[in-house]
């Protein structure tokens, strides 16, 4: 069997909408299944504080690392962190940091501006009224922003979110739609030196799938990472057997060192 790559992007019990995460759970799992490393990223959102988000408490969660690195000796564990809107939160983010060093920083937009209120990708269904394509466009034009922004997040993270929560009926999603703003995202990446997350949360649905990848080896960009975005222990490198070979054809090379990051 294929070495699968490490899976950096991981929640737990420490994350506010992963109640049935488990972190010793999810170390057994990744053992289990022979990953070489898992980073666990835990939420630190503030955008829908008002809806029951709230900040990970950073010293509880290094704590909980620090148990699971005694318990499974023979597993790498990395610390992380998934920053939702980093570039609206830039205090908040820099405290956050400041807790400790982290392995593995992500960069996320999950909600985009709208009338003055933040609404997250996976509530644009239930928004009567919304022009859908659009929305997608100020998503990605959030992301550039945030990619834009300078904050210190090394890797970004499901650059193409909003095709989870597509609108059934609608028309189906395509990269070619949306081709200049996920250029642009990646030219960005690529300029700053950022890490492309291939992620799986749904399993056959790759978030971003070929077309992208392939576009950003084009605009020049260095490496990417794959992530299980696992909100509970059984969905621990889910979809890496699909997402390795996807990325593979679009041209990038699986790492001499099971531990490292995918490189053109
Ligand atoms: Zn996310
Ligand atoms: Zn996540």
């Amino acid at each position: 069997m294929e070495v699968l790559p490490p899976d950096l992007h991981v929640h737990t019990e420490w994350s506010w909408d992963a109640p049935i995460g488990d972190m010793e759970r999810s170390c057994e799992r990744a053992l289990e299944i022979s990953l070489p490393a898992i980073a666990f990223t835990e939420h630190a959102d503030w955008a829908l504080v008002h809806q029951g988000q709230h900040p990970v408490d950073i010293a509880g969660y290094l704590d909980a690392v620090d148990r699971c690195r005694a318990r499974f000796p023979n597993l790498r564990i990395l610390t992380g962190v998934e920053l939702g809107e980093p570039h609206l939160y830039p205090k908040e983010t820099a405290e956050i940091l400041a807790a400790g060093p982290l392995d593995r920083v992500l960069g996320s937009i999950h909600s985009i501006r709208l009338d003055g209120d933040l609404l997250d990708a996976s509530q644009f269904r239930d928004r009567e009224g919304l022009d859908f394509p659009g929305a997608v466009r100020e998503y990605f034009r959030e992301t550039l922003a945030m990619v834009d922004s300078g904050q210190p997040f090394e890797t970004l993270a499901h650059l193409d979110y909003p095709k989870r929560y597509w609108i059934a009926g609608a028309a189906p999603y395509r990269e070619k739609d949306y081709e200049e703003e996920i250029r642009a995202i990646l030219v960005a990446c690529a300029r700053t030196g950022r890490v492309l997350e291939v992620n799986t949360t749904r399993g056959n649905i790759l978030c971003p799938d070929i077309t992208v990848v392939r576009w950003w080896r084009e605009v020049g960009g260095q490496a990417v990472q794959y992530g299980s975005d696992a909100h509970q222990p059984d969905k621990v490198g889910e979809g890496f057997a699909i997402a390795t070979q996807m990325v593979e054809s679009a041209g990038f090379k699986p790492a001499r060192d099971p531990m490292d990051l995918w490189h053109r």
